[in-house]
């Protein structure tokens, strides 16, 4: 990893993909020390489009970053869900109302081009960067806690924030549990828009289009110079425990029975590499003396509420402002302690609901038969300027328990006007 610089961080942080980045970004800002360490030999992300609902881009605006990802990114006008089978609108958010609604928009973004920003963020406000730096071992010190590198390298802080992802070293080391695989694989790709401009795509709209088994997302990138496309579906070589599962070959016949634009969309897909599907069960502790989890490492999702990267960056700016709340109270100490438990007094029940609503939405989304036609019975009753089920998620990151609002009320599936036509049950 290079030579490790001789003074000692008050803060290392472990892991630098959006979590790990937005975190030290919000601890540099508070006039602590903070060092990233990267298992890769370069800062950077793989994959396609992000979408950022409010409750992110209004950090990102507290971060003075928010103009540079609306510059890099598009506001679309509306979301709009359609059925996969036969692409009937289901329903509709209208986001020009959602940015009047919460006072910010909602942003879609290539991953890497958020990356960069909060990368650049970093590196001007004096966080230490260093790659090639693969962390083995986490261990709790009196007053502080040790990271080891896989080089033999040991470095030491106050507090180190594990920000490793999925399959995060820190969690196995202290929780012991294992990524739940959802059996689901997502493909991805981001092409020139000029590429699917003869289709009937929309440079202005995010559009989801929800199937039995299968989802497929569209919306524009980078001013709409790009077009972005996730198809997801459930693998049956998963099903059967299979190895090799989500193979290209899967993809085609997971998606063989949709409609025109779902099909028009699909040779576009990358097929040289995807992305299996795995969340892990809610844990309420992310602390373990002065190791704490964040971003993916403590909350992993399902990605169907798009809402993985913004939970990381919340947990980031939460931690920050329990920090800077003690400094207001004076010393230039921080009683970590206190700041880390504040932390886990808010964190873990926001994002338990969400990854648990993220599962529930993903059962929603894939139905079939019956199911699927009481869903968009439910869905096409729905009032358009309905917020209740994305209030409690877009509105501002709640900092103490007390902040955290109720969560919407289900609609049972079975209170659906419906009867349905004949024969419907097979498809
Ligand atoms: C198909 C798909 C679509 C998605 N869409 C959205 C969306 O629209 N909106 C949204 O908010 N979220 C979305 N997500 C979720 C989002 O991508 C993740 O939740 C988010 O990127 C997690 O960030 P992270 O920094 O916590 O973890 P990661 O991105 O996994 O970063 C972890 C970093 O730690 C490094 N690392 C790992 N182990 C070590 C180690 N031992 N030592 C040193 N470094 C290490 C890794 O190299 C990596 O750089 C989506 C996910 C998928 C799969």
């Amino acid at each position: 990893m290079g030579t490790l610089p001789s003074t000692r961080a008050d803060v290392i942080v472990v892991g630098g993909g959006i979590g790990g980045l937005s975190a030290a970004l919000a601890l540099v800002r508070q006039g602590l020390r903070v060092r990233v360490y990267e298992q890769a030999s370069a800062f950077g992300e793989v994959g396609a489009g992000l979408q950022l609902a409010p409750n992110c881009t209004r950090i990102l605006d507290r971060y003075g970053l928010l103009a540079e990802a609306s510059a890099l990114g598009v506001l679309p006008e509306t979301m709009v869900m359609k059925d996969a089978l036969d692409a009937a609108e289901l329903t509709r958010l209208d986001l020009r109302d959602v940015e009047r609604r919460y006072g910010y928009p909602y942003l879609v973004i290539h991953r890497s081009d958020l990356h960069g920003i909060l990368l650049r963020a970093c590196e001007r406000a004096g966080v230490e960067l260093l790659t090639d730096a693969r962390c083995t071992w986490y261990e709790n010190l009196d007053g502080g806690a040790r990271v080891r590198f896989a080089d033999g390298v040991v470095d030491e802080a106050d507090v180190v924030i594990a920000a490793d992802g999925l399959h995060s070293i820190a969690r196995e080391l202290l929780v012991q549990d294992e990524p739940v695989n959802s059996g689901y694989v997502a493909y991805r790709c981001a092409v020139p828009f000029e590429q699917v401009a003869g289709n009937d795509v929309h440079d202005k709209d995010v559009v989801v289009y929800v199937g039995p088994r299968c989802h497929f997302v569209q919306y524009p990138l980078r001013g709409a110079e790009t077009f972005n496309q996730v198809a997801v579906f459930e693998s049956p070589k998963a099903l059967a425990g299979q190895d090799d599962w989500g193979t290209p070959d899967e993809l085609d016949a997971a998606f063989a029975g949709t409609c025109a634009q779902v099909q028009q969309g699909l040779p576009l897909m990358w097929r040289d590499r995807w992305w299996r599907m795995f969340d892990r069960d809610p844990i309420m502790t992310w602390v373990t003396g002065r190791i704490a989890l964040l971003g993916d490492a403590a909350h992993p999702p399902l990605q169907y509420m798009a809402q993985g990267a913004i939970m990381a960056i919340e947990d980031g700016w939460v931690l920050g402002e329990h920090v800077a709340a003690q400094r207001a109270e004076g010393g230039p100490a921080v009683d970590w302690d206190r700041a880390l438990a504040a932390y886990e007094a808010v964190r873990p029940e926001h994002c338990r609901r969400v990854v648990g609503t993220a599962r529930e939405w993903g059962a929603l989304w894939h139905l079939e038969g019956v199911r699927r036609l009481q869903r968009n019975a439910l869905l096409r009753e729905r009032d358009v300027h309905d917020y209740a089920f994305v209030d409690w998620i877009f509105g501002p990151t709640a900092l103490t328990p007390e902040d955290e609002p109720e969560m919407f009320r289900p609609i049972p599936l079975d209170s659906a006007p419906l009867c349905p036509p004949p024969g419907a049950e097979g498809r």
